[in-house]
């Protein structure tokens, strides 16, 4: 009997003994192809040498010190490499366990630049329908997905939604991208207007919706639109790539895909690949100026934040993503991922879309593919894709509440970077089988 409170009530799970590669083998000798890298957090996959002789070496040396006393070479190196291979304009990052944590910190550290920056009335957070950023309560509150809003209402007031860019739901027949990016441009700066430019503190979204839509990138030039409006109001933007970041989508960064530069970026899942929890915030310039004269240090921090462990962890872990070939086998496996695909899948009734960049690909599913109707949630398609792609040995990261929190299903995948052409090619025939 297990002891533990796992996040579901239901089966058994079974239990992971080992992972190696691109497989974790359980404790019966199953051995499964890790096809969405958990929750995309596998990004140079199982037991990488490298990673694990770069954790033996800190370990040897320090483990913790806490950031109240000291600073640590580990954690100093893993800052100075995300700045050097970030955007320019993200100058300075902050260090914390996870991506929940990581998004908690920048709307905390935006709200107190602007009360540094004598407009404390600036607290109002714009983000999208459907987005996920985190589970604890400011991060749940920032998400726009109903259903796991609801049973921990009220929370914080002062968030609002707008319509994710969401093509293959939203965008009209006749429209095209860009009269779509227009228009949901012009629907994010009437919600600014409405609450009073000098109201509203941050514009949060993923740059490509991983957890809630399944890899859902952005059409037109949506983001520079979004970037525009930002400045236009002086509203910060932040963009949380927890889970399309750290290369996911085929580069490092996944704003840099979209051509522009938030004000504080989130990262986590593949920036510890796995190897141990961490996250980052990333902040401009501007933003730390505030801090570094003003009154007050950020009133924010953790016990384990920039644990050392972690971060020569996530160093060694950027550095392999960081090589040109593991950003090329992204691209190329994504690719190969993409049209594997389409050419099992597009034919059948069920699927609506396929999309994605990168590594980093969803597939919608349909009732009906003329009128997209989603299936009958009381169905549960998603969870009964995700076991029956485990009895064929696939881990998938199927999901439901596409639509509005409730209807909709997909499928995302986003195996390790490593993954080989062989392997991606059982993924789709697995994936094809079990839906
Ligand atoms: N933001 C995004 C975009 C995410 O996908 C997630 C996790 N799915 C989070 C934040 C929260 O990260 P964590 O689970 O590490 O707290």
């Amino acid at each position: 009997m297990s002891r533990i409170l796992h996040r579901s009530i239901g089966p058994v799970l079974p239990h992971a003994a080992s992972a190696q590669g691109v497989y974790i083998t359980d404790s019966n000798g199953k051995r499964y192809l890790d096809g969405s890298g958990g929750a995309a957090v596998t990004s140079v996959g199982h037991g990488h040498p490298e990673v694990l002789t770069a954790m033996r070496e800190q370990m040897d040396t320090l483990c913790y010190a806490h950031t109240a006393f000291f600073t640590t070479d580990a954690a100093e190196a893993l800052a100075e490499r995300l700045v050097d291979l970030a955007p320019e304009g993200l100058d300075y990052v902050y260090l914390v366990s996870g991506g929940s944590e990581a998004v908690e910190a920048a709307l905390k550290l935006a709200r107190q630049y602007f009360c540094e920056a004598g407009e404390p009335q600036r607290r109002h957070i714009i983000a999208r329908r459907q987005s996920y950023h985190g589970n604890t309560l400011g991060a749940l509150a920032t998400g726009g997905n109903a259903m796991r809003r609801a049973q921990f209402q009220p929370l914080l007031p002062e968030t609002h939604h707008v319509s994710p860019c969401y093509a293959y739901r939203e965008q009209a027949p006749t429209e095209t991208s860009e009269a779509y990016a227009a228009r949901l441009a012009d629907e994010l700066e009437a919600k600014i207007l409405a609450l009073g430019p000098e109201n509203v503190m941050a514009f949060v979204a993923e740059p490509v919706v991983g957890a809630t839509l399944g890899a859902v990138a952005s059409v037109g030039d949506y983001f520079k639109r979004v970037r525009h409006i930002c400045d236009r109001y002086g509203v910060l933007l932040i963009l949380d790539e927890v889970m399309c970041g750290m290369g996911r989508t085929g580069s490092l960064f996944a704003c840099t895909q979209d051509g522009v530069t938030p004000d504080i970026l989130t990262i986590a899942k593949g920036l510890g690949g796995g190897y141990q929890p961490i996250g980052a915030v990333m902040l401009s310039e501007k933003i730390y100026t505030r801090f570094a004269e003003g009154s007050k240090l950020f009133q924010h921090g953790h016990t384990y934040l920039g644990h050392p462990l972690a971060a020569a962890a996530a160093n060694k872990v950027v550095e392999i993503i960081a090589r040109p070939e593991t950003l090329a086998n992204v691209n190329a496996m994504g690719e190969r991922l993409q049209r594997g695909l389409e050419a099992a899948l597009m034919d059948s009734p069920y699927v609506g879309d396929i999309r994605g960049r990168g590594l980093f690909r969803g597939i919608e599913l349909v009732a009906d593919k003329h009128t997209r109707e989603p299936f009958d949630p009381a169905r549960k398609l998603y969870a009964r894709i995700k076991r029956q792609a485990m009895a064929r040995g696939l881990i998938s990261y199927p999901m439901g509440g596409t639509l509005d929190g409730t209807r909709g299903d997909h499928v995302l995948l986003a195996p390790p970077y490593i993954i080989t052409a062989d392997e991606i090619d059982v993924m789709v025939e697995r994936i094809k089988a079990a839906i």
